[in-house]
């Protein structure tokens, strides 16, 4: 039938439109076709490995997995060795800013800066979706926007844009100044909700509250009353909300407002008792870790240093007390507030609060994934799930830290990040 047609046309017509279809099956079975072969495959944190496995990759999918053996690789797909290696699903960081001074004004940037910005912060360490929670959504959209067309490597970046304050905190305020950004006090609930809708409709897949800001003065709390107009709007929408907390009386606005994430522990204030660990549990409210904030912080010196090793314990007792009443951990770090890229120093601290290896890979793969509704394509290694992997150089189940000891990083199929190579 298409021969055909074809014949019936011009020669130079027939020619130039086979070469064009050629053109287009060539690049299909290189571009999309890639097969991890050899390695120790973490299907999911609930499922035990399989030693000597494959990965077969079709098209942004995962098209098969399975012992090495039995996984059937088609001519001509491009093979990635990973004898020696592990393999897990894409991991999330669901606490991060896209506001460092590299990405803060993304129009100035070339497609391929914006690339190295990005690998620095998180595709070297194997994120393949963060959740970006303040930034200028302006900014972070035209970044998306480059990602999805392909011009810049990243992850998958969901983002809430601006978050909502009653008064910008201290510590970004002469930050956000230096950067012309400007990111506005909230004057009235009212106001404040006109503005969810508004961030909705520009794109946001979520909302950012600070339910305490930290002032010159002490800690300021946003009446409840404020809390509670902004979630309910956000609900409205079914967008998540995360609440910033620096004390347990901006916990308890959190919960009385209904907030879905709680972006940190709250290490100088007091240790949370199993009975509270119980009432943020029963809310149904996840946690984002953010244990090395605190490092970061006391060595900055916004925190006492003296108190290093006691406040650094005080945070994973708290982490360790909502684990353990069954709290939903997702794995975040505030990178891109704090400029310390690497991980491993998070997976140690979570460890050491109790949680294993599997546990630990639930935060960044499942958990996160169920909980933002990415759990039917995304989140574990199976037949048509989304092909976002990470390639790991150990197993963290054997040292911890080899969980930010990334050989490659794919992104849809494609590798984003490979270790040791520029992009
Ligand atoms: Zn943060």
């Amino acid at each position: 039938m298409l021969t055909a047609y074809l014949s019936s046309m011009r020669p130079r017509v027939t020619l130039a439109l086979l070469l064009v279809l050629a053109a287009m099956l060539i690049g299909h079975s290189y571009a999309s076709d890639l097969a991890l072969v050899g390695a120790k495959v973490y299907l999911s944190p609930t499922e035990p490995p399989l030693e000597n496995g494959s990965v077969l990759i079709h098209d942004g999918r995962i098209r098969a997995v399975g012992l090495r053996a039995k996984v059937k690789i088609p001519r001509g797909t491009k093979i990635l060795d990973c004898t020696g290696l592990v393999v897990t699903a894409g991991f999330w960081n669901s606490h991060v800013h896209i506001l460092t001074p590299g990405l803060i004004h993304a129009d100035k940037l070339s497609p391929d800066e914006t690339t190295t910005q990005l690998q620095a912060m998180l595709t070297q360490w194997g994120f393949t979706t963060v959740f970006d929670i303040a930034s200028i959504l302006k900014n972070t959209n035209l970044i998306r926007q480059r990602i999805a067309a392909g011009e810049t490597k990243g992850p998958r970046i969901l983002t809430v844009g601006e978050p909502f304050w009653v008064k910008t905190p201290i510590y970004v305020k002469s930050y956000l100044e230096a950067n012309h950004a400007d990111i506005p006090e909230i004057q009235s609930t009212p106001e404040a909700r006109e503005r969810v809708k508004q961030q909705v409709r520009d794109g946001a897949d979520g909302i950012k509250i600070f339910a305490n800001s930290i002032e010159q003065d002490g800690i300021l709390t946003m009446p409840l009353e404020m809390a509670q107009g902004i979630v309910a709007e956000a609900h409205a929408h079914g967008k998540p909300v995360f609440a910033h907390v620096s004390n347990n009386k901006g916990i308890e606005v959190a919960l009385e407002s209904g907030v879905d994430i709680l972006a940190h522990t709250t290490p100088m204030d007091d240790l949370w008792s199993p009975a509270f660990a119980q009432r943020l549990v029963a809310a149904h409210m996840a946690l984002t870790p953010t244990l090395t904030l605190w490092e970061f912080e006391s060595r900055k010196g916004s925190l006492p240093a003296a108190n290093l090793d006691e406040g650094m314990n005080r945070a994973a007792e708290q982490l360790g007390a909502f684990f353990h009443a069954g709290g939903d951990v997702l794995f975040g770090t505030d990178v891109g507030y704090t400029d310390w890229f690497d991980t491993s120093e998070e997976f140690r601290w979570m460890a050491r609060a109790g949680m294993s290896c599997q546990q630990i890979l639930a935060s960044l793969t499942t958990n996160p994934a169920r909980r933002f509704g990415f759990s039917a394509h995304s989140g574990r290694i199976a037949k048509d799930f989304d092909a976002d992997l990470v390639v790991l150089r150990a197993d963290p189940c054997k040292d911890i830290s080899a969980f930010s000891q990334v050989r490659y990083t794919i992104r849809n199929g494609t590798v984003i990040y490979t270790s040791g190579l520029s992009p």
